[in-house]
């Protein structure tokens, strides 16, 4: 790479998942070297009035990866850690999923480096608006259309599509989705990289002849992903023996009541988190990983499941809720342990996918009711596990590299009918 400004360990991660998988494909070298690196990258300053007078400058990003599908998607993170390189892997498995799952989008990220917890309400919209500001050329329902991600949520994604709208002189509902369904939003957007990851989940149960019914999990975080993922999975009879979030984790042998745990985390609890909940015995977000389970479900961080606790995990299926939660040297050993790995681009696809309706909505200006929704999320996921699972086994490559590979066939496949612009 010529620039070393996006090189950051989920960015080698990235772009090496990348390089096995075009290995694999035999890829056309020119079309290789032009997918290691984003299409556009921005970097803006963002200046907050903060509550106390003074003006605080965060950063904000927004990388595009690759629109040969269509349009750039992609979702906003908001975390202390978020950087160019992390955008920029981020960006690049956006484009990665939009084409597994086979919709016309391509893959953007973007992100304001802070700590959305620290900030009041205030603070929270003026950065919101700003950001939206600095990147509005380049942002649009034909363009970019942002989403939400950690951090993030349908408030957030009301300013955004409320600042471009003021911009614009008319309401513009389709440049972001995640919304809420008062201004446009879609019915099951909420709910749906949840439900997604637990769709592909009942698909893996049933490949590998597992009984679903009492079979146990382990969830960590417990946000918009595993939150919803915890719920659906209780709501199908798997035991949820352990959740956990940023203050710490519970646990309980017999299954947590996951209904009584969301109604402590948003009601009673001071700072939305599990800190406090009675509901279980206290355990870390590290003995989670290794605790001995059926199915674990990652849906926090990136880079959780290592080269060193990769050798310690319990479990029979690892459902990838987070994006880029296992690194590499890790993927060799889950091999050896013959875990079966849903992965990210596959596993939490769900998000994108509503999004997509949600966004065909906005266009059309015709809304689907909640089942729709639901009937056709479950359609395109379940299609794309068994596509993945025949690539895995005609390939003889894991899961993730089936995945992959066929994502990152329908882009170069694309790109080279379109051909290389002067
Ligand atoms: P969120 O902000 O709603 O929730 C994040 C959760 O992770 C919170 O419960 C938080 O307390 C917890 N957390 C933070 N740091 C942690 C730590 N060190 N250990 C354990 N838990 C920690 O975010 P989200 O939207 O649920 O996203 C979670 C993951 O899912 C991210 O990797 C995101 O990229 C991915 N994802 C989200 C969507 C979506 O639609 N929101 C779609 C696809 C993928």
């Amino acid at each position: 790479m010529a620039t070393v400004e996006w090189r950051s360990p989920a960015n080698e991660m990235a772009v090496r998942q990348f390089e096995i998988a075009a290995a694999k494909l035999n890829l056309d070298k020119n079309v290789a070297v032009r997918l290691q690196r984003p299409d556009r990258a921005l970097i803006v300053s963002v200046p907050v009035r903060m509550d106390d007078g003074n003006v605080r400058v965060f950063t904000g990003y927004r990388v595009q990866h690759n629109d040969v599908l269509g349009p750039f998607k992609g979702g906003i993170r908001y975390h202390l850690e978020v950087n160019l390189g992390e955008v920029s892997a981020l960006a690049m498995w956006m484009t990665w999923k939009c084409a597994l799952a086979g919709l016309p989008l391509g893959g953007a990220k973007g992100g304001i480096s802070c700590d959305p917890n620290a900030l009041s309400r205030k603070e929270l919209q003026g950065m919101t608006r700003r950001y939206t500001a600095e990147i509005i050329n380049y942002i649009g329902p034909e363009m970019d259309i942002p989403a939400p991600d950690m951090g993030t949520d349908e408030q957030v994604m009301a300013w955004v599509m409320d600042t471009y709208s003021q911009h614009k002189g008319h309401a513009v509902p389709g440049v972001v989705t995640g919304k809420p369904v008062a201004i446009g939003g879609t019915h099951g957007r909420r709910e749906a990289t949840g439900r997604g990851v637990v769709y592909t989940i009942v698909e893996a149960v049933k490949h590998l002849n597992m009984e679903l019914l009492g079979s146990t999990a382990a969830v960590q975080g417990f946000g918009n992903v595993g939150a919803v993922v915890a719920k659906e999975l209780a709501g199908i009879g798997v035991k949820v023996v352990a959740i956990s979030d940023r203050s710490g984790g519970i646990y309980n042998p017999a299954g947590l009541p996951i209904e009584r745990v969301i109604d402590h985390v948003t009601k009673t609890s001071k700072n939305f988190t599990l800190e406090g909940c009675p509901e279980g015995e206290p355990i870390g977000n590290a003995d989670l990983l290794e605790l001995k389970c059926d199915i674990l479900v990652p849906a926090a961080l990136g880079m959780q499941i290592t080269g060193s606790n990769a050798g310690n995990l319990k479990c029979r299926i690892l459902a990838e809720g987070a994006n880029g939660p296992t690194t590499l040297d890790a993927d060799e050993i889950l091999k050896e342990k013959e875990i079966f790995v849903i992965p990210d681009i596959l596993a939490n696809a769900g998000g994108v996918i509503v999004s997509y309706f949600e966004w065909v909505q906005d266009l059309q200006n015709f809304f689907w009711t909640e089942d729709e929704v639901n009937k056709r999320l479950r359609e395109i996921l379940t299609r794309a596990f068994y596509e993945v699972l025949d690539m895995s086994r005609k390939e003889k490559v894991g899961m993730r590299q089936a995945a992959l590979m066929i994502g990152v066939h329908r882009v170069s496949r694309a790109m080279l009918w379109r051909g290389l612009y002067a």
